[in-house]
């Protein structure tokens, strides 16, 4: 194999970079994300190893003359063009999977938190107001309701861990299961309208791609449907959620609190209103970034460069239709 260019736009872990040093690549790699400085680089470059802190537009496509693949080590491709990649015949890949349980232990720890109301207790104590322990502020979760939007990767196994250890009773919404799909589910998940659990649930955990068609999929309407004692927790993608409608609700108390990995504008901007309140636990879009999963995000980022590069189709393609291609149709599987 002749030595190939792979851009990373963000630092990658040291494993995956050696793994793609051994197989003869220079790495080069852009001092800042922003698109003027990368725009230089992409021109010779065979493939990106992409994280989350670029969009590739096909504005940056159309300066890549030579890229076969832009492989994301996370889930989302919402940061891709993916329909100018597949007009230019470059390959894209993700990730799924790797993070599911890294995301799901993010999701219970808010949950738990929210439910146990760890920020007050502990901000009581360093306060020296022990005696808050008699005003029994903390839930439990065992045997509440949870509504997963989404039961894709992430959303089913929290449902399966909420159920086998809280025994929690599970709601899902997901259109696009089949029936098949749902059916080695059904002795303990109830699939059930979008209202109908918002409106149930003790918790609501959404885990559905960012699109065109989810964009604020989470309304004021769905959000007025919730119980009072409920909570929501989005480690999906912040869009996903009209954060100004979930603001209002917080603030008023019309739902007991959220648990929030992500933003409609990241990094959060100082005057975001969430960052005054109370009943909401923030973390800042970590919930994959656990020191075990970023490794084996990038490692698997950098297999799937390393495969188109030695003529073998990598997993999880997302525009199948280029692999038909003259280019790419000598891939083997
Ligand atoms: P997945 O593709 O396995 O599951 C997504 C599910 O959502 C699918 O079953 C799909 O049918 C369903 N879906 C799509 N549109 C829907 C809609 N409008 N209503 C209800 N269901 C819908 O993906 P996954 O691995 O479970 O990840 C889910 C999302 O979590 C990703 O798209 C990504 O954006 C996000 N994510 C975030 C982090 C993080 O660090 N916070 C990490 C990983 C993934």
């Amino acid at each position: 194999m002749s030595s190939k260019h792979v851009l990373l736009p963000q630092a990658i872990e040291s494993e995956a970079v050696d793994l793609l040093k051994a197989a003869d690549c220079e790495i080069v790699l852009s001092p800042d994300t922003d698109p003027a400085t990368v725009f230089p680089l992409l021109k010779d470059v065979q493939a990106i190893i992409l994280r989350t802190g670029i969009n590739i537009t096909r504005e940056l496509l159309d300066h890549a003359d030579s890229l076969d693949i832009v492989s994301r080590t996370g889930a989302g491709l919402d940061n891709v063009d993916l329909e100018a990649a597949t007009q230019k015949g470059v390959i894209v890949t993700s990730n799924l999977g790797i993070n599911t349980g890294s995301v799901v232990e993010h999701v219970l720890s808010l949950m738990l938190a929210l439910s146990k109301q760890l920020p007050l207790l502990d901000k009581a104590v360093r306060s020296h107001n022990f005696s808050i322990r008699y005003q029994y502020l903390s839930g439990e979760l065992k045997n509440k309701t949870l509504g997963v939007v989404g039961f894709g990767r992430i959303g089913s196994e929290l449902g399966r861990v909420c159920h086998q250890l809280f025994h929690m009773r599970v709601l899902a919404y997901d259109p696009y299961l089949t029936n098949d799909n749902k059916k080695a589910y059904h002795s303990w998940v109830n699939f059930i309208n979008k209202d109908d659990l918002f409106a149930q649930a003790d918790v609501v955990s959404i885990h559905i791609p960012l699109s065109e068609d989810t964009h604020h999929a989470v309304g004021a309407r769905e959000l007025s449907l919730m119980k009072s004692e409920a909570f929501l927790i989005n480690t999906s993608r912040g869009p996903v959620v009209d954060e100004s409608a979930l603001i209002k609700v917080l603030d008023a108390k019309k739902i007991a609190g959220a648990g929030l990995d992500v933003f409609e504008k990241e990094p959060v901007e100082e005057n975001n209103p969430l960052l005054k309140l109370d009943n909401a636990i923030l973390t800042p879009h970590t919930a994959a970034l656990t020191k075990e999963c970023v490794v084996s995000m990038a490692v698997e980022a950098a297999k799937c460069v390393l495969d188109v590069f030695n003529g073998k189709e990598p997993p999880n393609v997302a525009n199948r239709e280029v692999l038909t291609s003259d280019r790419w149709k000598h891939l083997k599987k």
